[in-house]
């Protein structure tokens, strides 16, 4: 084969917040493969199987390619200025507080700025959220509340350097493999690695000891474990007594008998021996690192379960030093960076308060719109716009969506269905016909990753470039292209003047003191650079709360917290617990993993996960179908009988339309950070037919 017309650009993996880099084949201007590249100190060159297969979808077939508005119930080709006209009658039409927007954790900053200031500079609305509300709302709002600062505290490459991992709630080795890949160089260099999960997950199999738990028990454990610190006297009382405040507080709650670990052993499931000899070897350590996911945050006390892991990091002193940290590991690619860009109904970019005046009055004035922004309240979370479309109807009227698929993602199924379907006007942009965008007025047709310039914030917080590999399919167009054209269209073009990504950094960066030192030559480099990173001479913040925390008074804050049951315990009429989680082929809703034949083709369909025990019980054997039911509604599904999952417990993934699980989760919502609670809800299960 001729390489003439080959050639290699490096770029970032669109898949998970690890943030691997590696090189686009192009062959006569299409991608073609994805070769290694071993500059990147994140993946010196290794790849997971999405990874290595993010190629594969770019040129599927099915990309949307132009515009569509639906007529008569049917989606017709139409031109950009069609739409566009048709998009900005209706957005003039409606109240700022009538529409909202949902940016995504797929898209680079540049594009979530893009739609945030759309959303409050041109919609005037204060309504936008994205994903990271289904993912990690819990840590954005919980180690804000105990460090001043929501994000993982450490990077990836100290996680190598840890003497301990305690990884909870996160399947490491299947969902971020290559952090997986430093627990084990950890472990080579003599760290012992605790897990705890409900599952017997690969990441199980490698950790010197497993502890099989309940879900939902999370606090429990957690404040049993201080509880036996402190009574050892293993605590770290210089760094208690000069980093934190409140520890008299939290030693009232966690000394109780109810966190004994004869306790805690019959709230969680976990026998005493394994609580002992987990918290001496996590106590002892000399460093130590708390690895989590959704596991923690996906609750009803998501919140709670951050801040006790902040508690515990605290109470040993494993904070602002290599190979400890509260590494909270964020799902989707960009999740970060959505969140950094302000696409939360809360804050601008760089966590600044939307209800802060100084903060409202700086975005005002830096961005010159001439009849203002939106107003300087709180806007609605993306669970709370499904709660007031079903509830109030007529109060939401329009939504525009870039990038994501709620039909899919989001908890309840039916509730989001019955949502969607009471907007007045819905336009999605998207790189597929998504199940969302099948319920839209008009579909943006998008770019994807490899089809642009621009950035993308991994889980460390280390900001690092996409390159253009190859020209968009058809019609397509850049995300920050549309709003810009979009915006032309509505009377403000003087405040879209971008023409690339890298104008859009640049605006960035001067609104944004954690971005402030960053631009485009210096994420150019196979390091690129960690925010906090507030002037150009800054070498970036791989480790966060050195010397102080990021409260005001630089201070830790500990947090004494009870344990709570999950919303919806199981009872007689639904007596297993239902949790929910991926697996490593298939990635979110399927929109691109599903259109990847290598990964679709090692899990083509979802499956439940039941304990041998429960299903002799129900007479289940492996492999038959059978219908998993809870009080929102059912999906029949295929069984896989293994020991791996705990007896009482049952597990789905979540990535399959045919078989959907968030048709059975429960959108009982943690009361701060308004996240969903996936991980535990009550189901039964049905035997509807042999195996074939
Ligand atoms: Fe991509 Fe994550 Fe796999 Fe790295 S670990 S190749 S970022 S999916």
């Amino acid at each position: 084969m001729s390489t003439m017309n080959m050639k290699y650009v490096q770029t970032t993996c669109p898949y998970c917040g690890t943030g691997c880099t590696f090189n686009l084949v192009v062959k006569d201007g299409k991608v073609v493969g994805v070769a290694p590249y071993h500059r990147s100190p994140v993946n010196e060159g290794k790849l997971c199987p999405k990874g290595t297969y993010a190629h594969e979808f770019i040129n599927s077939p099915d990309r949307l390619t132009t515009p569509l508005i639906k007529k008569d119930g049917k989606f017709v080709e139409a031109s950009w200025d069609e739409a566009y006209e048709l998009i900005a009658k209706k957005f003039k039409s409606f109240k700022p507080d009538e529409m909202a927007c949902l940016a995504s954790a797929r898209v680079s900053n540049e594009e979530n700025y893009a739609m945030m200031k759309f959303a409050r500079g041109v919609m005037k609305t204060r309504h936008i959220d994205h994903c990271a509300r289904l993912c990690h709302a819990s840590t954005v709002a919980g180690l804000a509340a105990a460090f001043g600062s929501g994000a993982m505290t450490n990077s990836i490459l100290d996680i190598a350097q840890s003497k301990c991992c305690f990884i909870l709630g996160s399947n490491t080795f299947e969902q971020h493999p290559l952090i997986g890949r430093k627990v084990m160089q950890a472990k080579m260099n003599g760290a012992k690695i605790i897990y705890a999960d409900p599952r017997r997950t690969p990441t199980a199999k490698q950790a010197d000891l497993y502890m099989q738990f309940r879900s939902g028990s999370d606090v429990a454990i957690l404040n049993g474990m201080m509880q036996e610190i402190i009574r050892n006297g293993w605590e770290d009382k210089e760094f208690i007594a000069n980093r934190t405040k409140d520890f008299e507080k939290l030693k009232e709650v966690v000394m109780k008998p109810t966190y004994s670990l004869e306790n805690v052993s019959k709230i969680s499931g976990i026998p005493v021996a394994q609580l002992k000899q987990a918290t001496e070897w996590f106590a002892k350590a000399d460093s130590a690192c708390i690895l989590y996911s959704m596991g923690i945050t996906q609750h009803t006390v998501g919140v709670d379960n951050v801040k006790s892991c902040a508690n515990i990091q605290m109470v040993t002193g494993n904070l602002g030093k290599p190979g400890c940290g509260v590494n909270a590991l964020r799902g989707q690619n960009n999740v970060q960076g959505a969140c950094d860009m302000g696409a939360l109904p809360v804050v601008f970019t760089g966590y600044q308060k939307v209800i802060d005046e100084a903060a409202h009055k700086k975005f005002a004035d830096a961005w010159g719109f001439p009849d203002g922004i939106a107003e300087a309240k709180n806007g609605y979370e993306v669970t709370t716009m499904m709660d007031v479309l079903t509830a109030k109807p007529g109060e939401l009227k329009c939504m525009y969506i870039m990038g994501e698929n709620p039909m899919i993602s989001d908890p309840d199924l039916t509730h989001v269905e019955h949502a969607m379907k009471n907007l007045e006007f819905l336009v999605v942009q998207d790189i597929f016909m998504t199940e969302t965008a099948n319920l839209a007025d008009v579909v943006l047709p998008a770019a994807c990753y490899a089809e642009k310039d621009g950035t993308q914030t991994s889980t460390e917080r280390r900001v690092q470039m996409w390159r253009k590999a190859q020209d968009p399919p058809g019609q397509a167009k850049l995300d920050w292209v549309i709003f810009c054209e979009l915006a032309a269209k509505m009377g403000y073009a003087k405040q879209f003047p971008w023409k690339s990504a890298e104008d859009i950094f640049t605006e960035i960066a001067k609104v944004t003191p954690s971005y402030a030192g960053m631009n485009y030559a210096r994420l150019n480099k196979p390091e690129a650079a960690h925010w906090p990173c507030p002037t150009a001479d800054h070498p970036g913040t791989p480790i966060l709360h050195g010397a102080k925390f990021a409260n005001p008074d630089g201070l830790g804050v500990l947090t004494p917290l009870e344990w709570k049951p999950p919303a919806e315990v199981p009872d007689a009429e639904y007596p297993f617990i239902l949790t929910t989680g991926r697996c490593i082929w298939q990635w979110h809703t399927g929109t691109m993993t599903r259109r990847s034949p290598h990964l679709e083709a090692e899990e083509p369909t979802g499956w439940i996960e039941i304990n041998p025990e429960d299903a002799k019980a129900l007479g289940i054997k492996d492999k038959e179908m059978v219908r998993a039911i809870t009080r929102r509604g059912q999906v029949e599904v295929g069984a896989r009988v293994t020991p791996d999952i705990m007896k009482g417990v049952m597990f789905m993934p979540f990535h399959y339309a045919e078989c959907p699980a968030n048709r059975l989760t429960n959108n009982a919502l943690d009361p701060i950070a308004k996240i969903p609670e996936f991980k535990a809800c009550s189901v039964k299960v049905e035997k509807i037919a042999e195996a074939k």
